[in-house]
């Protein structure tokens, strides 16, 4: 069900909407700009189901029959229109599913609403077509328009559109979220809030995704490796690092949460909480054999592969060269 109360972390948009509804200056169109997973679908979702609640307050009732019926997903007044995959959406899409349809009234309820998805794929063709709704739209009509992001729009159509855009949430908001929302031990939510990157969608994906599991484990792996002594199969953890060249930010991410585990065991015990509370036990094993100078060797490591990936230094070459400092620090 779709209820503004339900939706986390975007508090400062929702009362813009409610305000909206209360003072009845609900705009004619909006574009809620933000990358996938970020909420852009429930805010709208919910938007147009307070708009055509009977109770007209600024919450949806989930008794009325606009209610009813919007949740069951057969609103007959909200209108989604959908990207073709091969063509976007293209301008006989907004003439037959828009233009000629606005003028007919809306079958039962207060508004029409035609939520626009990927509207970042319109032609610019599709999208001369609606500004000319858009120019005088009437009465009932209401645009959401969503998008992950607005460079591919015509100023035109931004000019006449109130720009939503989602900003990323705090790790503590999503950590919250998995944790007492959804029951996740908190170990696991502070796990996935961590590689969210502000986004829910992401952290939610992350709980069923075997490839972060195995990277996770993979990291692990090279992690037990490093505490041990022996350079040359330390050396051989490169392949594993190679594994993970299209995605090593994340590999990053992930063995610094690794380490930020193991400073945590080695100077506070292990009283705070760890990320990868799951695998205690090889955090506790590896502790005694990564001193202070191993881990901050890693970590400057890290930095520079970071920091030289940029100017595009062989990434290679860089892990290597963090292997080799790592395992000669004492
Ligand atoms: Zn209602």
């Amino acid at each position: 069900m779709y209820r503004f109360d339900e939706i986390k972390g975007y508090e400062e948009i929702i009362q813009h909407f409610q305000n909206a509804i209360k003072l009845n200056k609900i705009s004619h169109a909006y574009i809620i700009e933000g990358e996938g997973g970020m909420g852009k679908k429930r805010l709208a979702n919910t938007y147009a189901k307070v708009m055509e609640c009977q109770a007209h307050g600024i919450e949806a009732c989930d008794v009325c029959s606009s209610c009813r019926l919007f949740d069951s997903g057969n609103h007959p007044d909200v209108i989604h229109i959908h990207a073709s995959k091969k063509t976007g959406i293209g301008v006989d899409d907004i003439r037959d599913q828009v233009n000629k349809d606005v003028y007919i009234k809306p079958y039962v309820y207060d508004y029409k609403i035609y939520v626009i998805h990927d509207a970042e794929k319109m032609t610019v063709q599709a999208q001369n077509a609606l500004l000319k709704t858009l120019e005088e739209p009437p009465i009932h009509v209401r645009f959401i328009l969503l998008a992950t992001h607005t460079h591919t729009f015509l100023p035109t159509i931004l000019s006449r559109c109130v720009v939503i855009r989602l900003r990323a949430l705090s790790q503590k908001c999503i950590e919250d979220y998995l944790e007492k929302d959804l029951g996740i031990p908190d170990y696991q939510a502070k796990l996935y809030a961590s590689f969210a990157r502000g986004n829910m969608g992401r952290a939610l994906a992350l709980r069923h995704s075997e490839s972060f599991h195995e990277m996770r484990n993979d990291m692990i792996q090279v992690m037990m490796v490093i505490s041990r002594k022996d350079k040359v199969e330390a050396m051989e953890q490169v392949e594993i690092f190679e594994k993970y060249k299209d995605e090593k930010q994340d590999f990053l991410d992930i063995m610094l949460t690794w380490i930020r585990d193991l400073m945590v065991i080695k100077s506070l015990g292990d009283l705070e909480p760890l990320i990868h509370m799951d695998n205690k036990n090889l955090l506790l094993k590896q502790v005694p054999y990564l001193s202070y100078n191993r881990i901050s060797s890693l970590i400057e490591g890290i930095e520079q592969i970071r920091k030289y990936d940029r100017l595009h230094i062989n990434y290679t070459l860089l892990v290597e060269v963090m292997l080799i400092q790592a395992m000669n620090s004492k």
